[in-house]
């Protein structure tokens, strides 16, 4: 089957049929269409039959896998997922799957990198980390792997960091390959040396990929090494990647540190960032990069993400995101503008810190180690005097609230504590403390 035009019918295996609106889309795989399903609109990927030749004798299989995902369902709404098949005639002759349109207000995380799109704020690049993040933990739950991440299947949305993973088909239960290996620069060492297939521990290490570009604008293994070569041919790629890989900020081998001027991005973020983001990526990319077992599990990214959110604040002048951890003294020095700032008073339950700040908040994460999308309670700023916070009551329970040197004080849900030091704020068994 060739070009689908304007009306043209196709039916889903569960029974329903399509027609075709327009093409909005073509790749080295096939075509991706707008196309109406009752009064709905959705995206239809169509592959083309040279893809499938190429992918023989595997297509069946991953026409199988397709249906497969159809019926396990999208593993979160970060997820542009396969919705149904669809098929024309004979499968070798193409076959595709309809999927949710991407909404306006994403681009492609590729435009972040190449420095042509840029987030609003470092909150927002926070936000996109932790969403990457609680994506593929929710998708290995299922017991699935993506197995061929790249920075071309994540679209973001600048201002919130609210993150959509595309290109779902290769997708499959963890152990199963449909005979993709994965994009040069994002699979795992030992996918390259042909010792592994790609799994959910692969996925891993590009997932740390990710993450590193995505806060550090650059690739963590390209620095001195890289600029040596003109081009990077298939043995190049296999050194610097598989053979004899080197993270560009490693403190023992600067080998393959960054070099100014190419990698300009890397140098002017790194020290935007606290010590445990980088000892987190030094992991990732010391004993991570041969060792599996080393690899951070989204578990461990989510406490370094959350940490990071939660120590979080705005400086006064220019509004950039610095992070408490970097503070002497209570001070903060703004790595943008140069002011210095107290850090405001922070809440602190279970070893966890929140920083007061806009956007702020406990949740039962923090309070009972359990979801983070549930609030307990949220920092407001108080209208007549800035810079002095309160913490709204957002639980159904009733806070038993000491201020200093003050006897219990009722706090219903919706009220609002004035954060002062050595307060002590009931939740039940738990307690949160106001510290400096
Ligand atoms: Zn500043």
């Amino acid at each position: 089957m060739g070009d689908f035009k304007k009306g043209d019918k196709i039916k889903l295996t569960n029974g329903e049929e399509i027609a075709v609106i327009e093409k909005i889309g073509e790749g080295g795989q096939g075509a991706v269409y707008k196309v109406l399903l009752g009064d709905q609109e959705y995206a239809l990927k169509w592959y083309l039959p040279q893809y499938l030749r190429r992918l023989k004798p595997d297509y069946k299989n991953f026409y199988k896998n397709l249906q497969y995902n159809v019926s396990a369902g999208k593993p979160s709404d970060a997820f542009l997922w396969q919705k149904a098949v669809a098929v024309t005639g004979r499968k070798s002759n193409g076959f595709g799957y309809i999927m949710d349109l991407r909404p306006a207000g994403y681009e492609e995380f590729t435009k972040f990198i190449k420095a042509r799109v840029h987030f609003s704020n470092t909150q927002a690049v926070i936000n996109a980390g932790i969403n990457i993040v609680e994506a593929f933990q929710a998708l290995h739950r299922k017991g699935l792997s993506y197995q061929d991440l790249s920075p071309g299947n994540f679209f973001i949305n600048k201002d919130t960091g609210n993150v959509l993973i595309c290109d779902n088909d290769n997708v499959a239960p963890d152990g199963e390959n449909l005979g993709v290996g994965g994009t040069p620069g994002y699979m795992a060492p030992e996918i390259i040396l042909h010792t592994e297939k790609p799994s959910t521990n692969t996925d891993l290490f590009s997932l740390s990929v990710i993450l590193f570009e995505l806060f550090f604008l650059s690739h963590p293994l390209e620095g001195a090494k890289c600029c040596r070569y003109p081009c990077l041919t298939p043995e190049i790629e296999k050194e610097l990647y598989a053979e004899n890989p080197v993270f560009v900020m490693s403190k023992t081998d600067p080998s393959n540190a960054p070099v100014r001027g190419v990698n300009s991005n890397l140098i002017k973020l790194w020290p935007v960032y606290p010590e445990f983001l980088h000892m987190a990526f030094e992991k990732a990319f010391g004993d991570g990069l041969k060792n599996g077992r080393a690899r951070l599990s989204e578990g461990d990214w989510k406490k370094i993400l959350y940490r990071l959110r939660d120590s979080a604040v705005s400086c006064p002048q220019c509004h950039e995101i610095n992070f408490s951890d970097m503070a002497t003294s209570g001070i903060l020095k703004c790595t943008v503008c140069h002011r210095k700032y107290p850090v405001p008073f922070k809440a602190c339950i279970n070893g966890f810190e929140v920083v007061a700040g806009k956007g702020k908040f406990l949740s039962e994460y923090h309070i009972n180690h359990g979801k983070d999308s549930v609030q307990i309670a949220s920092f407001v700023e108080s209208k007549k005097n800035p810079g002095v916070w309160g913490l709204k009551n957002e639980s159904q329970l009733t806070w038993s609230v000491e201020y200093p040197g003050r006897g219990a004080m009722p706090y219903e849900s919706g009220k609002v504590v004035t954060v002062i030091p050595e307060t002590h704020i009931h939740l039940g068994n738990k307690v949160i403390e106001i510290e400096k």
